[in-house]
């Protein structure tokens, strides 16, 4: 068994980052636009702030009450959408109740929708001419190439349906010719889909869904869930029964999450250099 080590590739693209982004004419700007004061978003968004600073980038943390209304959230999206210093703009989700996220998420320009949600960008990635593309889907392909894991021709199985990671996770690998299932809350026996697959990811947000006795010798198991068990940070994965079979696992914490804040900086990146070109 090796490890994906998310957190070692991360490092590696942000220096890089840094590199292009001392070359480039415009210094990139992310704008991050936080409604309320959910606990994990406000973790999320000082991660993300934080990175913005460490490749040098400019960032504008945009910090609104919980009981904001939508026009108010909207007028914020339009002005950032006009402001030539910021080149991507990231609305943490989830929104509070009286807002329309989807209304939203579609107000971002498009070419400044880092997060890869708007539907445009989605129908793009759908019809194999991706443009912005999700964080996290995106960090898990960067990471999954970085390591040279043969894509090709082979059974991957996402486990999750959602239009943040599951959906456009089975679409990415659909580009690289996999041959690609995708799982969700209605599927019958997963245990049956995960044995035959070479590459797993789990994607559901529940611990231990996936264990040693559902997967074959040598597979290659990408971690995305975040939950807590005892107070402790874990995935969808039981690491312990899973890794001796698996032929590369990711670590958590330190596989996708880093890699999908190194993600959100190379989109908003590439935005900025887009922009210029
Ligand atoms: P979501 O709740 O939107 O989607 C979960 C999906 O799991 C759904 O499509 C559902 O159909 C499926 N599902 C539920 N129960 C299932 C079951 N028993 N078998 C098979 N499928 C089942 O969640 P999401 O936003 O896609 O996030 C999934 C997990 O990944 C969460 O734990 C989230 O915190 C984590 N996450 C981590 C990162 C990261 O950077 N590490 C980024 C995004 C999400």
């Amino acid at each position: 068994m090796a490890l994906l080590e998310g957190k070692i590739v991360a490092a590696a693209q942000e220096e890089k980052l840094r590199a292009q982004i001392r070359e480039l004419s415009v210094q990139p700007g992310l704008a991050v636009i936080l409604a309320g004061e959910d606990g994990p978003s406000k973790i999320y968004v000082r991660r993300k702030q934080e990175a913005c600073e460490r490749v040098g980038m400019h960032s504008e943390m945009v910090l609104l009450p919980g009981d904001v209304s939508e026009t108010m959230l909207l007028s914020e999206v339009e002005r950032l959408n006009q402001d030539p210093k910021i080149h991507g703009i990231l609305v943490q989700l989830p929104l509070p109740p009286q807002i329309d996220a989807k209304r939203v998420l579609e107000a971002i320009a498009p070419e400044k929708d880092v997060d890869g949600f708007h539907p445009l960008n989605a129908g793009y990635l759908l019809t194999g001419t991706p443009k912005q593309v999700p964080c996290t889907p995106l960090g898990i392909l960067h990471l999954l190439k970085h390591y040279e894991i043969p894509l090709a021709g082979k059974q991957a199985l996402v486990i999750g349906r959602s239009n943040i990671v599951g959906k456009p996770m089975a679409l990415l690998l659909l580009q690289e010719n996999a041959t690609v299932t995708l799982a969700h809350s209605r599927t019958q026996n997963l245990s049956e889909l995960t044995q035959k697959a070479d590459i797993i990811v789990a994607a559901v947000g529940q611990a231990q869904l996936v264990t040693g006795e559902m997967v074959k010798d040598g597979v290659v198991v990408v971690d995305v869930g975040m939950n807590r068990m005892d107070g402790k940070l874990c995935g969808d994965v039981d690491f312990d029964s899973v890794a001796p079979k698996a032929a590369w696992i990711t670590p958590v914490p330190g596989g996708v999450g880093p890699m999908t804040i190194a993600t959100l900086l190379y989109n908003t990146v590439k935005a900025a250099q887009e922009n210029q070109a």
